[in-house]
């Protein structure tokens, strides 16, 4: 089962994609929460209903789809995860996951242009796949991890060079507003038998940039669940993003940073893909509240 986030007649809500049609869960089956965290939280009931339930379908391409969770409780991303990547950065290969964090605020929809910050023009891609948790959990062993995975998805691990490299952690540079675009829907974990197996692709521009497969992954997704889960608690909606294969823009030679009208597309076997071009920041001063 694909399942979405979409805005339609002003309100946001969840779907089950089947083929060019959203079934509108709201519509359909009216007693499921209609927001993507809560409606993991109610768990295998709640999966069983969305996945039987029928009728309320509307054309996709007259849906707006946003980001599958809107605001992931935790972004966790991993560092030098592809032996390719660790390669092109003349980095040495880790022994222990490297782990950081998007901020959630970073999340952004599956086909909306993202920002070439005001900051900064040393803006990259980083082509990744992304694990969403179905349940919450702690102390996950590796052979068990499987029950905790809602599904899988593609996320861009937007990374803004200079700002990520000029201090020691990389929480700004990672995590500037739009800088995840991630979808276009989740595919749940029964959908997808080996998450190890899948081709993934970037391009930008139409030149292929990033081609990989994630049987290359150093430390897979069970593992990664197994060694965060030892620190801190997994929750329903929150993401992985697995880390990026080689063939990001600042290791070519020479660097080729994306800048305004570039777009890129991601694409993961049995997931879909994502297709974002690049904009300036808006300009304006935003005070909220
Ligand atoms: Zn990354």
């Amino acid at each position: 089962m694909k399942l979405v986030t979409f805005s339609h007649s002003g309100t946001t809500r969840i779907g089950r994609v089947d083929g060019d049609q959203v079934v509108d869960l709201a519509a359909a089956a009216p007693d499921l929460p209609t927001e993507m965290v809560s409606f993991l939280e109610a768990g295998e009931s709640a999966l069983e209903v969305a996945a039987s339930c029928s009728g309320h379908a509307l054309p996709i391409q007259d849906v707006k789809l946003c980001a599958p969770v809107l605001r992931p409780p935790k972004i966790l991303a991993v560092g030098l995860n592809y032996a390719d990547h660790v390669e092109e950065t003349g980095m040495k290969r880790p022994e222990i996951p490297m782990i950081f964090n998007k901020q959630s605020t970073s999340a952004h929809p599956p086909h909306e242009a993202f920002h070439l910050p005001r900051a900064s023009t040393a803006l990259d891609y980083e082509g990744e796949l992304g694990v969403v948790i179905g349940k919450r959990c702690r102390h996950v062993p590796r052979d068990r991890a499987r029950e905790v995975i809602a599904g899988y998805t593609i996320a861009n691990d937007v990374s803004v060079r200079d700002w990520q490299l000029r201090v020691q952690t990389m929480t700004m540079g990672k995590s500037f507003d739009t800088h995840c675009p991630m979808g276009p829907w989740i595919v749940t974990a029964d959908d997808l038998e080996d998450p190890h197996s899948l081709d993934l692709k970037t391009w930008v521009n139409g030149d292929l940039r990033q081609s990989s497969n994630t049987k290359n992954l150093i430390f897979d997704c069970f593992s990664l669940i197994e060694h965060l889960s030892t620190a801190f608690t997994l929750e329903p909606g929150d993401l992985i993003s697995t880390g990026t294969p080689g063939g990001v823009g600042i290791a070519m030679k020479p660097p080729q940073m994306l800048t305004e009208g570039d777009v890129v597309r991601i694409s993961i076997d049995g997931i879909g893909e994502i297709e974002n071009a690049v904009v300036a920041e808006p300009p304006e001063t935003v005070l909220i509240g």
